[in-house]
């Protein structure tokens, strides 16, 4: 049987490290992108490769031009592309009036422009079938507590590319979903602090997810159990936008 490869961005920490290492244990090859944390992205990799599967950490500044390169990185170190994860993201907060046009470029330019670009680059590569899977959120679908405006419009762009691309990379083989997870605890949403008490109260829950509740429903998504599942978004959230 053919090794897979699966390319997760940001896969240095938090959920996208997790990934890495779910996709790892699924018997992907796994290749991750990081920006500025070296050594927490050769900490994914030694795990990778301690699951006995092949491992490369890309250093790709998802907001800027390199995204196609990194992809073309992967398919020549790695010999090919079977899953892409795009992962790496901002969580931009404040008051939509005191926006400047520079926050605005940042979460437009890695949250969903380099998605665009990753998955048109991939899918390129992808030419025996394959699974893309884009890492939304549930503030998409409800925003619950002001600040959130530029985070919001963006994972919610996702859905609406995932179900068009789905449309034209379905006769391909290729499926393309969302996963929107809720609260989880990492460097970006930390589970201590008024601001997690907040969240929390908006869940049916009432307590955060761990990183491997949305690692395995991405695991679920790249496996050859979800060949119908193409163009939707599947929400883990502890039931905050019920
Ligand atoms: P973290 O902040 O813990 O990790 C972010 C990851 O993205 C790191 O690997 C980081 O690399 C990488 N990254 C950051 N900026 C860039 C950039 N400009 N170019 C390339 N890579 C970059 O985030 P989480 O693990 O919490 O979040 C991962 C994804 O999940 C995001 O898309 C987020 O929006 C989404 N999400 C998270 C939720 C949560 O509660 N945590 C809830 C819903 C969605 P480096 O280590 O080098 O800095």
């Amino acid at each position: 049987m053919t090794q897979r490869v699966a390319y997760i961005t940001g896969g240095s920490r938090g959920i996208g490290a997790g990934i890495a290492t779910a996709l790892a244990k699924d018997g992907y090859d796994i290749a991750i992108s990081y920006v500025r944390n070296e050594q927490a992205a050769e900490e994914t990799v030694a795990a990778v490769r301690a699951l006995g599967r092949r491992g490369i950490a890309i250093r790709c500044d998802g907001e800027g031009n390199g995204n196609r390169a990194a992809i073309r990185q992967v398919v020549k170190e790695l010999g090919r592309i079977d899953a892409l994860v795009c992962n790496a993201g901002i969580y931009p907060y404040g008051d939509v009036a005191e926006t400047t046009d520079e926050q605005v470029d940042a979460v437009l330019g890695l949250n969903v422009r380099a998605v665009m670009i990753e998955t048109i680059e991939a899918a390129r590569h992808m030419t025996t079938g394959g699974r893309i899977v884009l890492i939304g959120s549930t503030f998409a679908d409800r925003a619950p507590f002001p600040g959130i405006s530029l985070y919001s419009a963006s994972k919610a762009a996702l859905s609406g590319f995932a179900r068009g691309a789905a449309r034209d990379l379905g006769p391909r083989g290729i499926t393309i979903n969302v996963v929107q997870p809720g609260p989880i605890d990492t460097d970006m949403n930390p589970a201590t602090g008024e601001a997690a008490d907040l969240l929390r109260s908006f869940m049916c829950h009432k307590e955060y997810g761990r990183i491997s509740d949305v690692a395995a429903l991405v695991s679920f998504l790249a496996s050859p159990a979800a060949g119908f599942i193409t163009g939707t978004a599947l929400t883990t959230d502890g039931g905050l936008a019920a």
